[in-house]
């Protein structure tokens, strides 16, 4: 836990050379945005390289050592990185070399998935360790003018209870579940989110908050959480699919989030699985949301014959029951056993199966990782997810993927939501890798780097 009262300046020049660049879309263009590009380019190398003698930072930026040493000291003042020797330095009679060590302990980055019926807020240090968190029920039918505001505040409650510190917060990422416009400022005509349309949540948090702030799909966020530190790890084609009230699906191509042209990539809930299927919520008929969403599978397990016990569905007319709490008990029902519970996710899964394999035959991902409320059915919901891809699509793709629940569960869109901060600030490791992972790199053309940080 980062104490309280260790005081980083508020206009710390770390932030400055890291946020402004990099969030804002800036580009150097003055001796003084050389300056930041300069600090960003040595910090970035620490964080991702570090420990590293001043020696060596300056090899490997290809900067002069006075320079890297008046930026160290800088850095050093500000507590964004520490200096000290390492366990491990071979002493063979020589001094050790004093090493700059990054100080991850020196921001907070902040995570939210927004949900349509939960939220989870969790708060980071500068390696994505979760130090807090904070969850409960949400519900984005009560509008922005209800929900950002609570947002904000639970944020604030955050923060307050577990006694982090303002003034080192970076910034914070947000997942929400509806197409996001290519700005990433606003909601896009989001299907079941009526009033939040054209809503610039972007703008609206960061007034509030006064600090940056990164929104994104759940979906997307999602994905790169399961990239990062999850099941797909090390996969550079892959398909994050969400099942709950909606179902999306967060698409990494190349190693990378696909977004679209306009932000909209991914929408499998809007598939359409039968032309003369009931009406979604999009406007069209027969789209997989409306047949295999969470509110639908509920009503078909009530259909079959399940019969709630003491929960929150007891009681309910069939079309009175439209949430997630719900179908939770319905997954719980099927893990113990009940048939119509299991009957209506097998039968989801299919209709989930036939869209899946449609994405398998289109993208040729080597992993289809599934995750939200009806994922935590596991196999009874995996099993007809496979049969249908392996029956549906061409075998050269389907022998190559491999279907399974995400790996980081409950935690995985505030967790990417938070990632998403630490690249735009710090850059993606791929970034990282290709300017400073090589030690030829001497000659690294420094301002070049900088405006190449606009990555994220
Ligand atoms: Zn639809």
């Amino acid at each position: 836990m980062t104490p309280s009262d260790a005081g980083v300046p508020p206009s710390a020049r770390w932030r400055d050379a890291l946020v402004r660049p990099s969030v804002v879309g800036h580009r150097a263009s003055d001796l003084h945005d050389m300056r930041e590009a300069n600090i960003a380019l040595v910090l970035r190398l620490i964080r991702q390289h570090g420990p590293l003698a001043r020696v060596a930072i300056a090899r490997r930026t290809g900067l002069s050592r006075t320079t890297v040493s008046s930026i160290v000291d800088g850095l050093l003042s500000e507590e964004i990185v520490r200096e000290g020797e390492t366990l491990n330095a071979a002493p063979s009679g020589g001094r050790r070399p004093i090493l700059v060590h990054f100080n991850e302990s020196a921001g907070i980055i902040l995570g939210a998935d927004m949900g349509r019926t939960h939220f989870t807020i969790i708060a980071t240090d500068l390696d994505a360790r979760i130090l807090a968190r904070r969850s409960g029920p949400w519900d984005t039918n009560l509008g922005p003018d209800v929900c950002l505001p609570r947002l904000t505040a639970e944020i604030r409650s955050l923060i307050s209870e577990r006694r982090l510190d303002w003034e080192r917060v970076v910034g914070v990422g947000i997942g929400i579940p509806g197409p996001v416009d290519a700005t990433l400022h606003t909601l896009v005509a989001p299907p079941r989110m009526a009033g939040w349309d054209g809503v610039d949540v972007e703008g609206i948090i960061r007034a509030a908050l006064n600090i940056p702030v990164i929104l994104n799909n759940d979906t997307n966020v999602g994905a790169l959480a399961e990239s990062r530190y999850g099941a797909a790890a090390g996969e550079s084609d892959f398909a994050y699919v969400k099942v709950g009230t909606g179902i999306g699906c967060g698409l990494v191509i190349n190693g990378e989030i696909y977004r679209g042209s306009s932000g909209v990539a991914g929408e499998i809930g809007h598939f359409t699985v039968d032309s003369a299927g009931p009406l979604c919520d999009c406007g069209n008929r027969g789209c997989l949301e409306a047949m295999a969403g969470a509110p639908q599978l509920v009503r078909n397990a009530l259909a079959a014959g399940y019969a709630p016990g003491d929960g929150a569905a007891s009681g309910l007319h069939p079309n009175e029951i439209d949430n997630e709490i719900d179908v939770a008990e319905v997954v719980q029902a099927a893990l113990h056993g009940d048939r119509a519970c299991q009957s209506a996710i097998r039968g989801a899964g299919e209709l989930i199966g036939v869209a899946l394999a449609n994405l398998v035959n289109l993208v040729n991902p080597s992993v289809i990782l599934l995750d939200g409320s009806v994922a935590r059915a596991g196999a009874i919901l995996l099993e007809p997810i496979t049969a249908a891809i392996q029956q549906r699509s061409l075998w050269a793709a389907s022998h190559a993927v491999r279907v399974q629940v995400s790996a980081l569960g409950d935690s995985a869109v505030a967790l990417g939501a938070a990632t998403m901060v630490l690249d735009a600030i710090f850059g993606s490791p791929v970034y990282i890798e290709h300017v400073a992972g090589d030690d030829d790199a001497a000659e690294a053309p420094v301002l070049g780097a900088a405006s190449g940080a606009t990555d994220a």
